[in-house]
């Protein structure tokens, strides 16, 4: 075929991909090098009334607001979805989300099983939701205590809550056991190279296939 005619690149439609864990299962770990190492893929910021911690940045692991302003933004409907998460406000502001979709990159979302719910419900065909297991309840535990030095109470009270998020794990379409976090980060990466080629992700597959036909 002449150069002239040489088809693509395929322009696709980006994915929202979501991680769910348990804190402790290692998500924000994962999430991280797979922003590192997927060019294609950006964060979405999520709002929240939750005070900010110590080594957290405003306007990039989240933007903290009040209540009032929260509120405001559920009246305006600028939400694409949010939740109450162990007392605090989260929610995923839509703004940036359709825009990046539309150039053909892929989302990152952070969020609960109550936020998946909501995604799932509204744009089924652009979600692929992945859930992280813990290892084991021993290597839950674990995690949990070395993060903070927390009495004893505190560690329970995270368990439960734990065990309480792992009974969404069936809501989910991949579920990935972190057992080590450079396995699991490839298992999350082959998940969303297979996924951009879904057919109906490709737009561009039509015009392609019809301009490798016309020089056959
Ligand atoms: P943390 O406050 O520890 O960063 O997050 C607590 C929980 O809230 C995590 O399970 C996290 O995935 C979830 N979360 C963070 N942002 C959002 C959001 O925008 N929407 C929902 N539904 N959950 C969120």
């Amino acid at each position: 075929m002449a150069e002239g005619n040489l088809p693509g690149p395929i322009e696709r439609r980006g994915l929202m991909l979501v991680l769910s864990s348990p804190s402790g299962a290692g998500k924000t770990t994962i999430s991280r090098k797979l922003l590192e190492r997927e060019a294609d893929l950006m964060l979405s910021v999520s709002v929240t009334t939750r005070p900010k911690r110590p080594k957290e940045r405003g306007g990039v692991d989240y933007s903290f607001i009040d209540q009032a302003a929260f509120d405001r933004m559920v009246e305006n409907d600028e939400f694409l979805e949010h939740a109450m998460v162990f007392g605090n406000a989260y929610g995923t502001p839509r703004a940036t989300v359709a825009e990046a979709l539309e150039q053909g990159r892929d989302v990152l979302f952070d969020i609960d099983w109550q936020g998946t719910q909501q995604l799932t419900e509204k744009a089924r065909d652009d979600l692929v939701s992945v859930f992280v297991l813990p290892p084991s309840t021993g290597e839950l535990e674990r995690r949990l205590r070395a993060r903070a030095q927390d009495p004893e109470d505190v560690v329970r009270g995270r368990m439960a809550k734990a065990a309480d998020e792992m009974s969404h794990w069936a809501e989910y379409d991949y579920v990935i056991v972190n057992t080590d976090i450079e396995t699991s980060v490839t298992e999350v990466q082959e998940v969303l190279h297979a996924e951009r080629l879904k057919r109906d992700r490709q737009k561009g597959l039509r015009d392609f296939v019809e301009v490798l036909r016309a020089g056959s």
